[in-house]
């Protein structure tokens, strides 16, 4: 499987700053994704159709919205359809964003109806989960990943492309804080996701990327990339700059 390296450019970056940044990407790439390696960045709705066209100069590299309504259209103000993402030549979205889910107020339930409606319109979605430092403290990993991959995935249709899913474990207390989660974490915790993507997903759950996501850096990604169940690296503050993105690709 390769390892997807996904970015995530939150509420940073006019379509001019995408455009700046994906051309950088693609001299230092030299146009092309490292062997073995996926690329993905999620886009600002406002910059998502200037940055897929630039992000078209770097073959296996892609573009996603950081958010979307379940629905085709309609009287939904201010909110955008999986018609409109791939209408602006992207094909991922995120769901389930700790910062969506924290800030927004976005349920469990309202992430999975989301997650369920992206695939079945013929999106890839990377879904989103992870605990808050009390409910780590707490003893209630467990029960929290448990409670958001199921509700996340609860109406995905069995017959979903293998590839169309991706889940990102992004431990709430190591996002843009700077606190990265210990080795020991990540693999006691990405063991837990798997065991649970396999209760949910059965025989896909093996070949269903697994990333993990917590200020992700140049200096720790190569060890984080290496480590057991971890199939590649969500990253927010330090994908905005093109250098460090492209230190962390190429990890
Ligand atoms: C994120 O936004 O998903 C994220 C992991 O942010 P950061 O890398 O800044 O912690």
């Amino acid at each position: 499987m390769k390892k997807l390296m996904a970015a995530n450019w939150k509420m940073y970056k006019t379509g001019t700053e995408a455009v700046a940044t994906v051309k950088e990407m693609a001299e230092i790439l030299q146009g092309k994704a490292p062997e073995g390696r996926e690329i993905i960045v999620f886009v600002p709705f406002t910059a998502l159709e200037k940055a897929s066209e630039a992000m078209s100069a770097i073959e296996g590299a892609s573009t996603g919205a950081e958010n979307m309504y379940p629905a085709l259209e309609g009287a939904f103000t201010g909110e955008i359809s999986p018609v409109m993402i791939k209408a602006c030549g992207a094909s991922w979205v995120l769901t389930g964003h700790s910062e969506r889910r924290h800030i927004l107020g976005e349920s469990d339930d309202f992430v999975g109806e989301k997650t369920a409606f992206a695939l079945a319109n013929g999106l890839r979605v990377m879904l989103c989960i992870g605990e808050t430092l009390e409910e780590r403290e707490a003893g209630l990993l467990r029960n929290v990943l448990e409670r958001q991959l199921k509700l996340g995935l609860k109406g995905v249709a069995a017959d979903t492309p293998v590839e169309s899913l991706a889940i990102a474990y992004e431990p709430v207390w190591a996002i843009g804080t700077g606190k990265t989660a210990t080795t020991e974490d990540i693999v006691e915790t990405h063991a837990i996701c798997r065991e649970l993507m396999r209760e949910i997903l059965g025989d896909k759950a093996d070949k269903t990327p697994l990333l993990y996501g917590g200020s992700v850096k140049p200096a720790n990604a190569g060890s984080i990339l290496a480590l057991d169940n971890v199939d590649g690296v969500l990253v927010g503050g330090a994908s905005l700059k093109a250098d460090s993105f492209t230190q962390i690709i190429n990890a």
